[in-house]
């Protein structure tokens, strides 16, 4: 795996795939930068080699060339999260967008219009990733959030680059925080599991079911799994057609000598609202009118317990509805638990959506070895699969 570590960009135009598809309020003002500065120290590494850089990026889901979706709403917030001028090039192919590249002078950055204004971005078309790669010298995906998409300029473009394309720092560190996990992971291993349904997690839980040693479940996933084994469950949610699945998957975690620990006392409210009347109960006695919205506090303890005996700690997923503040006590205190396995040694990777929004809103984002930035892309590489994006990099 090459990353720009083993490349010079002295008087090199570097054509970098960036992940700036930032959040927007209704004045077009960026409301959170992580994807900006995440990207930062990749820019800044091709400076100071003396090169320069293009970045490129696509911005939400126009329908053509919507003013809207206009990168340009971003330049200024891009240069003061990254301390250099950008020049904005209001398209992404075409004779100006050539005639800006080719005056590029080192130390310099240009960002080019949205890619998704045009069609054949999405639609992995081939002479317009050509036509992209006219714009740089080395081609530098470092766009995990987009990874998992066979995109022009994610995917389709690096054929263009034999020996001239390579990772950016941020795709190289997810990359290596799930071999960290999924390959060169330090025992015992353990994967907690939460969010709502077994089914969005079982291509998941199958492909690491062979590498991990604990397997905590919460979030309302649990119910499947205590219904499956005869429990009461009252009214919490339940996939009543993945009731056979949810066995086989504990007996296949048995053959694999995976410890399994579901949640043993729940949280239960007699309505899905913060203000609902709570009581804790035994997870597979929940009375009939109330649902399970959080683990309970043995429940908590026992979870830490896995965790700090753990030196290899993935977490996706909330054990609770984390949203409202009476069920998030849960996740909270897993969030505590494997901030407290870190500061032993444990190497910790919290991907995947909501854990992340979890991560982020209880303040443990740096309390963790790492926070995922891909969504999708984090769950397929967690499925097993190779990303397209990764995979054009490495033929
Ligand atoms: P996912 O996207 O599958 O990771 O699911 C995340 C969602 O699961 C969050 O919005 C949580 O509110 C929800 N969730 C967690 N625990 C429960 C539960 N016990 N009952 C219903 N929803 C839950």
């Amino acid at each position: 795996m090459k990353t720009i570590n083993d490349f010079d960009f002295n008087n090199k135009k570097a054509l970098v795939r960036v992940d700036f598809n930032v959040p927007l309020n209704s004045s077009f003002e960026v409301t959170d930068t992580t994807r900006i500065l995440t990207a930062k120290p990749t820019i800044l590494k091709i400076l100071e080699d003396g090169g320069s850089c293009v970045l490129m990026s696509h911005l939400g889901r126009p329908k053509g060339k919507q003013n809207e979706f206009s990168l340009q709403h971003i330049v200024k917030q891009v240069e003061d999260s990254i301390g250099v001028a950008v020049t904005f090039v209001p398209d992404s192919i075409g004779d100006y967008a050539q005639q800006q590249v080719d005056n590029l002078q080192t130390g310099e950055v240009l960002l080019l219009e949205n890619l998704r204004f045009y069609e054949q971005e999405q639609a992995g078309d081939i002479v317009f990733a050509e036509h992209l790669s006219k714009l740089g010298d080395i081609y530098v995906n470092d766009a995990f959030g987009t990874a998992h998409r066979a995109h022009a300029s994610t995917t389709i473009i690096a054929q263009f680059f034999e020996n001239r394309k390579c990772f950016g720092l941020l795709m190289a560190k997810e990359i290596d925080s799930i071999k960290k996990v999924m390959e060169t992971g330090n025992k015992p291993i353990t994967a907690i599991l939460g969010g709502a349904k077994v089914s969005s997690k079982i291509t998941i839980i199958n492909h690491i079911l062979d590498k991990i040693d604990h397997l905590i479940i919460g979030g309302g996933m649990t119910f499947t799994f205590i219904k499956a084994q005869g429990g009461q469950i009252g009214n919490s949610l339940v996939e009543d057609d993945k009731l056979d699945l949810a066995l086989e998957i504990l007996s296949k975690a048995k053959q694999n000598n995976v410890q399994v620990h579901l949640p043993i006392d729940a949280v239960v409210a007699n309505t899905f609202s913060n203000d609902a009347d709570t009581k804790i109960v035994n997870t597979n006695q929940i009375p009939k009118g109330w649902m399970g919205l959080d683990v309970g506090i043995e429940t908590q303890k026992e979870f830490a317990k896995v965790v700090l005996n753990s030196k290899t700690i993935l977490w996706n997923g909330p054990l609770g509805v984390f949203e409202m503040e009476n069920f998030a006590n849960g996740t909270i205190a897993l969030g505590q638990a494997i901030a407290k396995a870190t500061k032993l040694g444990a190497f910790s990777l919290v991907g995947g959506g909501d854990s992340v929004a979890a991560v982020k809103q209880f303040g443990f984002q740096n309390k963790v070895s790492y926070v995922s930035t891909g969504g999708g892309a984090m769950l397929e590489s967690l499925e097993g699969k190779i990303l397209p994006g990764v995979k054009a990099m490495l033929t």
